[in-house]
């Protein structure tokens, strides 16, 4: 480990020493009932850098009751008085940004620049467009036609009560901000279950919103197993919504455990996704876009466009080109200077992604580059060099299921209604790319894509205000926007008697 890795550490220990108090309810840190912890790894390393608290069913019960108590508080502040509290979150994540790329960094595996510029650097953002929307958030006088008198009516939107929020390890800190701004700023009190394997920034998180002087209770956090913590928060019959991001299985079992309570769910859920390459494209464009459609994130990024279509024109030019990119890209530890891609999250997932590996060249796709581990000071972490095929058909395992990590494989094609056809030929829908210069062929084939979002001449934007969320297998509902702030309430009808 170099000078530089350990320093970085070093700056973050007091948070990593605090970690085996990391269930949070009604502002106090504390252990789990049981007393059980979890161990968190570096991934890069294989190291343990602190303990968790592994809580159960007994602290979802008090986190969701301390969430039940605070609604009060909560919502008798002014809109804009939730307002301030929100824009002071904002502030604390842009003044601990460097600490909280640094956990993330730490826990996840990803490059500091991409933990600093993406996950922070949006979480703020994210956090600054909802506090705007609380004092925005208003209902409707509806032109009623009562058969009899007069009466007038319009509308309220009501928070939904307390919320569960089940966020995935691949952007901890992100996804766990898209969901809790907008929650918070519609008048809900949240409870938050992080993965076990990523827990770091959402402790640091929960501080900084105790900072911010949101009232104890409002946000309460639970660390723990899925099946555990997160199972007892899906179950609770005190639970009005879960907002849940994860892979389709966990997704439908979240759906079966909901019918008792008949709770409300936004479900962001797996993808396969298309980026389709027209040979009238910026081909240079085209390749930075495919690159990090797929390796970002060491293509641990639900929308990656793992699903390349090259028109046959440009297939083999392009194909160079991205295995060029593809070998020099600079594996390493992702606090280490110059590092462009870190480790897959844990050793499990990694076998995962390998045995995919093997499957595309078991039924026949050519492995042009990547694929294996590398050896000397990274041996001991998750490392995998990242892969492309070609030679691949739609109907091979690697075409057709979410890999989740840094493979990407690559299909000609000849025409432009064969390619959305093969393109729409998949159980999900969440993101599309395609790269052309005819603008009229790109509105034209983005309206024929079946997916929640559409890059058109570039990939894997993300904004505050663009909804996010997918077709078919990937789930329903949406994050961000205004979408989700209105998946967050009610809708409640007043009527008045004007006689
Ligand atoms: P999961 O869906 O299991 O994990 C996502 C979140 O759900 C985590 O916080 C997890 O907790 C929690 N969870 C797990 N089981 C339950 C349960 N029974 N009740 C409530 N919450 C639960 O994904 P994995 O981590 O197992 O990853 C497996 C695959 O899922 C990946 O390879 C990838 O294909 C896909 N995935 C997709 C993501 C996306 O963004 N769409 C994100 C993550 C994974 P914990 O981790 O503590 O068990």
């Amino acid at each position: 480990m170099t000078s530089a890795v350990s320093d970085a550490i070093d700056g973050v220990r007091d948070v990593l020493s605090r970690a085996t108090e990391s269930i949070v309810i009604a502002g106090k840190p504390g252990p789990a009932a049981d007393g059980r912890l979890i161990e968190t790894h570096d991934p890069a390393t294989g190291e343990v850098v602190a303990s968790i608290a592994a809580g159960g069913a007994a602290d979802v019960e008090r986190a969701v009751s301390a969430a039940s108590r605070a609604a009060g508080s909560w919502q008798v502040l002014s809109a804009a008085g939730r307002a301030r509290a929100l824009f002071d979150v904002a502030a604390l994540i842009e003044e601990h940004a460097d600490e909280l790329a640094t956990l993330e960094t730490l826990d996840n595996g990803k490059p500091l620049t991409e933990s600093m510029f993406l996950d922070v650097g949006i979480a703020a953002e994210i956090w600054r467009y909802y506090a705007g929307w609380c004092t925005k958030i208003g209902g409707q006088t509806l032109p009623v036609s009562p058969p009899v008198g007069n009466s007038f009516a319009y509308t309220r939107r009501e928070p939904l009560g307390v919320v569960g929020l089940i966020v995935p390890w691949n952007f901890p800190l992100l996804i766990a901000s898209w969901k809790l701004a907008p929650a918070l700023a519609a008048g809900n009190t949240v409870v938050l279950k992080p993965s076990e394997l990523t827990s770091l920034s959402a402790l640091r998180l929960v501080e900084l919103i105790t900072e911010a002087g949101l009232p104890p209770g409002v946000v309460n956090l639970v660390t723990g197993y899925g099946h555990e913590a997160g199972q007892a928060l899906i179950e609770h019959p005190d639970v009005a919504k879960i907002s849940f991001t994860g892979s389709t299985a966990t997704g439908q079992r979240i759906v079966t455990a909901s019918a008792a309570s008949l709770k409300k769910l936004t479900l962001e859920l797996g993808g396969k996704s298309a980026n389709i390459v027209f040979p009238d494209a910026d081909l240079e464009g085209a390749a930075q876009g495919a690159l990090t459609g797929i390796f970002l994130n060491q293509g641990q990024v639900c929308c990656a466009g793992s699903r390349l279509f090259v028109h046959r024109s440009v297939h083999d030019d392009l194909l160079t080109e991205l295995e060029t990119a593809a070998r020099a890209i600079q594996l390493g530890h992702g606090l280490a200077d110059g590092t462009e891609m870190g480790p897959l999250i844990s050793g499990g997932q990694r076998d995962r992604v390998e045995g995919f590996v093997r499957s595309g060249s078991d039924q026949g796709a050519t492995l042009v580059c990547g694929g294996d581990r590398p050896g000397g000071e990274l041996a001991s972490g998750n490392f995998l060099n990242p892969a492309i095929f070609s030679d691949v058909r739609d109907d091979m395992r690697i075409a057709r299921e979410e890999i989740f990590g840094p493979v990407l494989t690559v299909l000609p094609f000849d025409d432009e209604a064969e390619v959305v056809r093969r393109a729409n030929d998949s159980e999900y829908g969440l993101a599309a790319g395609l790269w052309t210069s005819d603008v009229t062929r790109a509105h034209r084939v983005a309206h024929q894509l079946q997916a929640g979002t559409v890059w058109i001449n570039q990939y894997n934007m993300l904004d505050p205000a663009a909804p996010f969320g997918g077709y078919k297998a990937s789930g329903y509902g949406r994050d961000l926007g205004e979408e989700s702030l209105l998946g967050f309430t009610q809708t409640k009808s007043v009527w008045v008697s004007l006689d």
